[in-house]
């Protein structure tokens, strides 16, 4: 049986590669970067003046003038003016400096009476002071963003600044999400007190929706080895990942399996030494696409879709893998199995700024309304058993 760190190695490198494609600017938020961002130029691309005031020249000031003729008014995105010897020109902030000019001096240091500006008694301006100097945060030409970025707001700023109106982000991975078990009804349907309300298939929906994962619909499908075949027949001729929930395990309605080999998916394991999550099947179908069966349990479906799922989309986004969050163990857990416990946790943090993790219990891994208070797991290795309070941990959020 593999550990959980073997299997995720397993499965992002049978992860296929999605393809880039081209989409408006405004589309590009939350998506994965394919190309490399370049600025476009001069950030600044000129002198900027940083302050509601006037231009003068130091030099001027320097040499006793207090008082300086208004020339004329240079708002942002006029041309820049020309500054005569000795005068002022009215400047607003985002302007270009004018031409001669080297010191801004804000509106409020200044007394404007018949065209002539005055400067506050006392008040002495530093040379370039208030202005933001053409490339001083970067030159033209600079690379901005790499590719395998998920593209936040302040990205979006940066491609808008180097001129991009299209960016090339990642095509969406087809992902489609298959529920088995007969018993499964779902919401807004009659159901039978001997039946079960179908909640994985929406949570699953919901979890990869939240990773940027978005292009993901879900269907259900009794425990019927024919009725099995067609359906996932019918979802690998489109999925790029295809995700199965339920009928993995030993029981004898459990034929996901078996139905996966017969349509040519081949397996790269079953089972992973962990709790929940243990009975988990992965395999990579004839055209590469990546096939994950996950146990039917709702916590164990959830860990499984969070642990190996949203890592293995990544990849496939071509994603750069997000580094380690750690907390510490708000109390004590004791996990006998030799098993990695997959521990779901509230996270809080602390006056003295730490993170810590308050396990949270769930009353067997079907225990699923336990879970929407928590806001992840923490990873507790198979090699122990006692981690006592302030044990630090890797948490993953849902
Ligand atoms: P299985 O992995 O098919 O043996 O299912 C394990 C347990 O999870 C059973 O009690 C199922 O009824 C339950 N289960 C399976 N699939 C779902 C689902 N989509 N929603 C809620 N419970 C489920
Ligand atoms: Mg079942």
């Amino acid at each position: 049986m593999l550990t959980s760190t073997q299997a995720l190695e397993a499965i992002l490198a049978a992860m296929p590669s999605l393809p880039a494609e081209s989409v408006r600017l405004p589309d590009s938020a939350g998506r994965v970067l394919r190309q490399t961002v370049v600025a476009e130029r001069d950030q600044p691309p000129f002198d900027r003046v940083m302050m509601d005031g006037i231009a003068i020249a130091h030099e001027a000031f320097a040499g006793g003038t207090r008082s300086f003729p208004i020339q004329a008014t240079q708002a942002a995105g006029d041309p820049a003016l020309s500054l005569d010897p000795g005068a002022a020109i009215e400047i607003m902030t985002g302007a270009s400096l004018p031409e001669h000019a080297d010191c801004v001096i804000p509106v409020e240091r200044i007394a404007v009476a018949d065209g002539v500006a005055t400067l506050e008694d006392g008040y002495r301006p530093a040379k370039s002071q208030f202005i933001h100097a053409q490339a001083s945060d970067h030159a033209a030409g600079t690379t901005l963003l790499h590719p395998g970025r998920r593209i936040a707001p302040a990205d979006v700023a940066v491609i808008a600044s180097a001129g991009l109106a299209r960016v090339d982000v990642t095509r969406a991975a087809v992902t489609r999400v298959i529920s088995t078990g007969n018993e499964l009804v779902a919401a807004g349907r009659d159901i039978a007190p001997h039946q079960i309300r179908m909640s994985n298939g929406p949570a699953l929906v919901a979890l990869l929706a939240r990773h940027g994962h978005a292009d993901c619909a879900h269907d259900h499908v009794a425990d019927d080895p024919a009725a099995l075949r067609e359906a996932i027949g019918a979802n690998l001729d489109v999925a790029d990942v295809l995700i199965l929930s339920g009928g993995v395990s030993m029981g004898k309605a459990d034929h996901v399996p078996d139905v996966l080999a017969d349509l040519g998916v081949k397996v790269s394991f079953h089972r992973i030494s962990q709790r929940p999550g243990k009975p988990m099947w992965f395999g990579t179908a004839p055209r590469g696409q990546a096939v994950f069966a996950l146990p039917g349990n709702p916590v164990s479906a959830l860990v499984c879709c969070r642990q190996y799922v949203v890592p293995a989309l990544d990849k496939a986004a071509g994603a750069l893998p997000n580094t380690p969050e750690f907390a510490s163990l708000a109390s004590d857990v004791t996990f006998e199995p030799d098993l990695t416990c997959f521990q779901p946790v509230s996270l809080v943090s602390n006056a003295a700024g730490q993170l810590l993790a308050m396990p949270v219990r769930t009353n067997t891994s079907g225990d699923f309304t336990a879970l929407s208070g928590t806001d992840g797991y923490v990873e507790l290795p198979k090699e122990q058993s006692h981690f006592p309070a302030g044990t630090a941990v890797i948490v993953t959020r849902w």
